[in-house]
């Protein structure tokens, strides 16, 4: 069973030595156990913040523990009534090839041609979840408003914004290079998309935007915000999701005009996606639908085998992950 641990606390910049790949015996069951062969890892950008220590929503990883994350996976020996052999779980067994469980928490899905498992950790699953809570209970869009959302083709942003469209609302991208903005218009069906490394991004910005901003889906921080800030509406509604430009930061970005948010009368709300479960079902079950009528498309970045994982997760906070990022595992 190969592991990866966590080696060192990061400062600044996450490198490959911050990480260490151990091999391990896949362990005997108990009575009421079930045995996981891990099909995919999720990675996802919390990770970095689980890498600190000090105060945060949850506990940091402890040096030495296998990385945390969402899996999906396949049940391969079972000593537990409630799951049989080749069962599809969703599980949370981390950066590991296999996974033993007492079944708590772990989660039966059905795995089809339409719904392949690795959906399970994307679009149908923790980002796409976090895309509808954001967007749905703290964002309101109204038909017709202006949403903008940031690390637009991602995991997430992409959920965000075709949500959006399927409200009515004019939907504006905000992503890293043409390739991206190219994909978030024609593919995902964005009104409009800023590749904010193009150099003009408040005037870019300004002529996507030209009704200004009534919903903006926050997953960067730094100068995104900064030129976002610029372009509120009054009674503009913020669901800040993520800050993923300044987790490896070792200075804090400083937000030049936050009486914005005073002058426009915004709300900014932060959340974390786990505190909010009694809206998944509804969030479901709308997901699934606008997947299964092709008006929700995804795409995935997949790294092969766990030895790669730490570069991958280092690549995504990067941007060189292009959809959601994952790792095959088998
Ligand atoms: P993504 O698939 O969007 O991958 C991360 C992306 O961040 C990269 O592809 C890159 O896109 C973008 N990025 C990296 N650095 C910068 C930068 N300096 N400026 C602008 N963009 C940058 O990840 P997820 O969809 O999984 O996560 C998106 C956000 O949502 C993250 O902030 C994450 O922490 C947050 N999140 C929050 C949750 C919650 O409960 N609050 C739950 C899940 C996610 P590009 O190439 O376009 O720059």
């Amino acid at each position: 069973n190969k592991q990866v641990l966590l080696a060192n606390r990061p400062k600044g910049w996450v490198q490959e030595s911050d990480f260490k790949l151990v091999e391990t015996d896949v362990p005997a069951l108990k009575d009421g156990e079930v045995l996981v062969k891990n099909l995919y890892l999720s990675l996802d950008p919390y990770m970095r913040g689980r890498m600190n220590e000090g105060k945060s929503y949850a506990a940091s990883s402890k040096l030495d523990e296998v990385m945390v994350g969402g899996t999906i996976g396949v049940v391969t020996e079972s000593k537990n009534p409630k799951f049989q052999v080749d069962d599809n779980v969703l599980g949370y067994f981390g950066w590991q090839e296999y996974g033993v469980s007492d079944g708590k928490g772990l989660q039966k899905v059905s795995v089809s041609q339409q719904v392949p498992a690795s959906a399970y950790l994307g679009v149908l699953g923790m980002p796409g979840l976090t895309a509808w809570v954001g967007l749905m209970s703290i964002g309101q869009p109204k038909a017709g408003e202006t949403v903008v959302v940031s690390a637009a083709s991602g995991a997430v942003g992409s959920v965000v914004g075709q949500l959006a469209k399927a409200h009515g609302c004019r939907v504006v991208g905000l992503a890293g290079g043409k390739a991206k903005c190219d994909y978030v218009v024609n593919e995902l069906g964005f009104d409009a998309c800023v590749d904010y490394k193009a150099g003009k991004l408040v005037e870019d910005l300004t002529a996507a935007t030209p009704d200004g901003i009534d919903v903006y889906f926050e997953n960067v921080g730094g100068e995104i915000l900064e030129a976002v800030l610029d372009r509120l509406n009054a009674h503009a509604r913020i669901p800040l999701c993520g800050f993923v430009s300044q987790y490896n930061a070792t200075t804090a970005h400083p937000v030049r005009n936050f009486g914005a948010l005073l002058i426009n009368r915004v709300k900014l709300q932060g959340f974390i996606v786990g505190e909010h479960a009694e809206l998944f079902p509804q969030a479901m079950k709308e997901l699934s639908e606008l997947v299964a009528s092709g008006k929700i498309k995804y795409r995935e970045t997949v790294a092969e085998g766990l030895d790669n994982a730490p570069k991958a997760f280092i690549g995504m906070l990067k941007g060189e992950n292009f959809g959601k990022q994952l790792v095959k595992l088998a």
